[in-house]
């Protein structure tokens, strides 16, 4: 186009886009940054690639920023922002720029926020306008659906707006200037330099060169409402924030030829690509035999949503833990030499994250968390799980608030020389018998393999009963059992009782379990004797007299 049509379009812009050269000069080292739209609930793999972007600054000593993509109006919601940044925070992944809450920033780059920005890519659409590299676009959206009506009928081999089709890319300046003058509404649009059918090389940090066809298309830059879309706005900020390595997900690539060829455009260099492969899901096909990968969705998965993490009561380390094992193939093993390192201690080689992406797996999870639950102390366990029942768990929130000695004392009894929580939701499943004051133990259904000596049971338990001292160590508990044990005719020796089944009616094992599911309503526990000491003698007492009830 022209200046003319520039200054019309662009009257009283503050800056030039050469001041705002300026304003922005370049850094001494590596940036990265996380882009996310304040859209809603974070999702995992935004949470990734905002792991994977803070570690390669911290890597290689440079600055990681956030900057938040918030140009698409319809789809904000309300303290988006915020969410965002406290979803980071929680998962201590800190950035060294950004926005600082709803409104201010740190950092001598922003503002932050797109929205905030409006002017500084007008800037530099209107220097792209002066060049005759970028031109007001009238169409409607009736001449869009005649375009691609043509193209149907024309067999075009790429359908959009680009070349011949592109109706208003060969406007006179007075044909713009008119219709400027009657107010109509219009977008800006590239003018596309890419030749159809041309192929180019494009490099990406993990993947290397791949060869794809030139962009030819005449992309908008700038929407009907001033603001720009996101693949002008991407190259206008990771210019003037200076990022060096733009690593983000690889639904991206397809676009890498525009985005080269804007930033060639407008005469900036091109920063270091790297398009991290999602974190996938398989999913059984319709003939029950066969399987399909596809990405985990913030729909169906709820363990695509950053949240449900936090709401069931995953930490934070195990999570982070987990992403970069399924991620980095590297990870694993630096992790088990350096157990007490924080994670931005890993070196991260972004070319060693796998390019099929990686399959997300409940097991390893599960099995990652439960070894960094028995790595936490007792006492960074109980600000946890006070902290997160306070959040999500009001039932044992109250028990904690009642006694928190109490609480305090029953952590031992599953976390010590154990791998058995991998959540703190965990808790109140597998353990009622510790939490739930109206877990009713008295209903749970007898085991089957208690019927051979139910007319024993009551004898055995009553005689538990009336020996029973709260204040006997584990030891002094332990022979009481025994005792009872051999009363019975059950055998003391669990040797003696392989070797000759027939002479007895059990085994001190079978004892115990009387014993054991009588005040905790399983077969299978932790240490019994700690468990009593927790739950106090007296309403071991009360759970024993109530199974007894039971014959
Ligand atoms: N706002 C884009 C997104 O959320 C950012 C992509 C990028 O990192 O450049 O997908």
């Amino acid at each position: 186009m022209s200046k003319r049509v520039a200054d019309v379009i662009f009257p009283n812009l503050p800056k030039t886009y050469e001041e705002y050269e300026a304003q922005y000069p370049p850094r001494n080292c590596a940036a990265t940054r996380f882009a996310p739209s304040p859209t809603g609930f974070m999702h995992i793999g935004g949470l990734y690639t905002a792991l994977i972007n803070c570690l390669f600054a911290k890597r290689n000593g440079g600055v990681f920023f956030l900057r938040i993509e918030d140009t698409d109006q319809k789809r904000q919601v309300e303290n988006g922002v915020t969410e965002i940044i406290h979803t980071l925070n929680d998962f201590s992944i800190r950035f060294d720029e950004g926005p600082a809450g709803e409104t201010g920033d740190y950092g001598s780059y922003g503002p932050y926020r797109q929205s905030l920005r409006r002017e500084i890519y007008q800037a530099y659409a209107k220097y792209l306008l002066e060049k005759d590299l970028a031109y007001p676009c009238f169409c409607t959206e009736e001449d869009g659906v005649q375009l691609r009506q043509r193209q149907e009928e024309e067999n075009a081999l790429q359908k959009g707006y680009y070349g011949k089709w592109a109706l208003c890319r060969n406007l006179t300046e007075e044909q713009v200037l008119e219709k400027l003058a009657q107010g109509q509404s219009y977008v800006l649009r590239l003018r596309s330099s890419g030749v159809d059918g041309k192929f180019r090389v494009f490099h990406d940090e993990l993947r290397g060169d791949i060869s794809m066809p030139e962009n030819v298309m005449d992309a908008v830059i700038i929407k009907q409402d001033g603001l720009p879309t996101y693949h002008f706005a991407h190259v206008v900020d990771d210019h003037l924030m200076h990022t060096s390595d733009v690593i983000r997900a690889d639904e991206w690539i397809a676009s890498l030829p525009l985005h080269v060829q804007l930033f060639e455009t407008l005469g900036f260099p091109v920063p270091r690509y790297t398009h991290l492969s999602p974190i996938a899901k398989l999913e059984p096909k319709e003939d029950g035999e066969s399987f399909s990968r596809r990405k985990l969705s913030k729909r169906k998965d709820p363990e695509a949503r950053v949240h449900y993490y936090d709401e069931i009561g995953y930490p934070v380390a195990a999570v982070l833990d987990y992403l970069l094992t399924i991620s980095s193939a590297d990870y694993e093993p630096w992790r088990e030499e350096n157990p007490d390192a924080p994670i931005t201690g890993f070196p991260l080689d972004v070319k060693r994250t796998g390019i099929a992406g990686s399959l997300f797996d409940f097991n390893k999870l599960n099995s990652i968390a439960r070894g960094r639950v028995a790595h936490m102390s007792c006492g960074e366990v109980y600000e946890a799980v006070c902290a997160w029942a306070a959040k999500y768990d009001g039932k044992l929130s109250s028990y904690i608030a009642a006694e928190p000695d109490r609480f305090r004392r029953s952590i031992p009894v599953w976390h010590d020389n154990r791998l058995d929580v991998a959540k703190w939701s965990d808790l109140m499943q597998m353990y009622p018998y510790l939490y739930d004051a109206g877990c009713r133990i008295d209903e749970i259904p007898m085991p089957e393999k208690f019927a051979g000596h139910a007319q024993r049971i009551p004898g055995i338990l009553r005689d538990y009963l009336e020996g029973f001292d709260p204040s006997d160590d584990s030891a002094a508990w332990f022979d009481k059992l025994r005792a009872i044990a051999a009363k019975y005719n059950y055998a003391v020796k669990m040797g003696q009782y392989k070797k000759h089944p027939e002479d007895f009616n059990g085994s001190i094992a079978d004892v115990s379990s009387f014993v054991r599911f009588a005040i905790t309503g399983c077969t299978n526990t932790p240490d019994l004797h700690q468990i009593i000491q927790v739950i106090g003698g007296e309403e071991a007492g009360r759970r024993v007299e109530k199974f007894c009830e039971r014959f």
